[in-house]
């Protein structure tokens, strides 16, 4: 066994998180800063890795790393025309947690299919169960679909989480209408603080509703008592009165760079080791395994010691 890559905080990559290409049948206001921009990313989106290629890079990274969760994200990972060889392909390597991450909006048709495929788990991005509000933050329609989505994936027995990005006079009063679309279907959910990135880098800290803020709004009807955080994890849990979970991505309030274990791979087939970073480091087809340590350790070299920084890059082009 090789000696494991690690920093002087004793971090090290077991979790990859792979962006299968940078465009998206969304537009999220925290993602893009309009429709012209998502235009741009979709009219020309960056010829990214094909399936074959993709696993094998991927093949080398564990191979090194032995990575313990391969997260597909994106753009919207349900884009991706080669999603289902991708899933096999990662089964097949032995990956021991395979999930995905998306916005559901193509999720009823393709759910039953990469549950077979061998995909574990998904979370499912939903900022509101309202659909005037909804379509406020994702500029399309509908919430209706979504939800069919996220009944089918839970159907096919795939483990579902929510993610709700939370912003302050945008989506604030859906907090606890999303708690209790969670708690009837007994899904967990995690409210995210809004991250400075993208089009958002210099004026995030207008929309941000707070780790502090989420659990006033959510203590006006439930008991809150929190859970021990797992070790990695980008979430903290609390527990209801009435047994269910919640957890929330404080990304500002509580940062949890202190033993992060991400790697990020985008659709080009560069990593990153941060999000906060701007810098992609190319990997090379046939590089020899010193070159690969190397990049692996400059990437590792990129994760913040304290808390996240920001970044001019949109979670569309590194991959959310
Ligand atoms: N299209 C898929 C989806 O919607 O889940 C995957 C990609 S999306 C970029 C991944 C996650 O990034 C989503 O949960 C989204 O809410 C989150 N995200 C994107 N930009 C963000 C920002 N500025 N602050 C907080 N979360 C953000």
């Amino acid at each position: 066994m090789m000696e494991a890559i690690r920093d002087q905080y004793g971090r090290t990559f077991r979790t990859l998180r792979v962006s299968l290409l940078s465009h998206c049948n969304l537009g999220c206001v925290y993602c893009v800063a309009g429709e012209e921009e998502l235009r741009g990313w979709n009219e020309s989106p960056e010829k990214g890795l094909e399936a074959p290629e993709l696993l094998e890079v991927i093949q080398r990274l564990h191979d090194r790393l032995g990575l313990e969760t391969v997260r597909l994200t994106g753009g919207e990972p349900l884009l991706y025309p080669g999603l289902t060889c991708v899933v096999e392909g990662l089964r097949s390597m032995g990956i021991p947690r395979i999930s995905l991450t998306t916005n559901g909006s193509l999720l009823d048709r393709k759910a039953a299919v990469l549950k077979q495929a061998g995909l574990q788990s998904i979370n499912v991005s939903l900022d509101a169960v309202d659909e005037a509000i909804f379509e406020r933050m994702s500029r399309r329609n509908s919430v209706a679909r979504v939800i069919r989505g996220i009944d089918a994936a839970l159907d096919a027995g795939l483990t579902v989480k929510l993610n709700a990005v939370i912003m302050k006079g945008m989506n604030a009063g859906q907090v606890l209408p999303l708690l209790e679309f969670a708690f009837t279907r007994g899904i967990t959910i995690r409210f995210l603080e809004v991250m400075a990135m993208g089009h958002m880098y210099h004026n995030s800290a207008q929309y941000l509703l707070s780790r502090q803020e989420v659990l006033q709004l959510i203590g006006e009807q439930y008991a809150l008592t929190p859970l021990e955080r797992e070790p990695s994890a980008t979430a903290q849990y609390w527990v209801t009165n009435r047994g269910q979970r919640v957890g929330i991505i404080a990304n500002e309030s509580e940062p949890f760079c202190r033993d992060c274990d991400r790697l990020r791979l985008d659709s080009s087939g560069r990593i990153y080791g941060c999000l906060s970073s701007n810098h992609p480091i190319a990997l090379g087809i046939g590089e020899s395994a010193a070159g690969l340590d190397g990049k692996l350790r400059a990437a590792l070299a990129q994760k913040q010691a304290v808390r996240f920084t920001g970044s001019e890059l949109s979670m569309l082009q590194i991959g959310g």
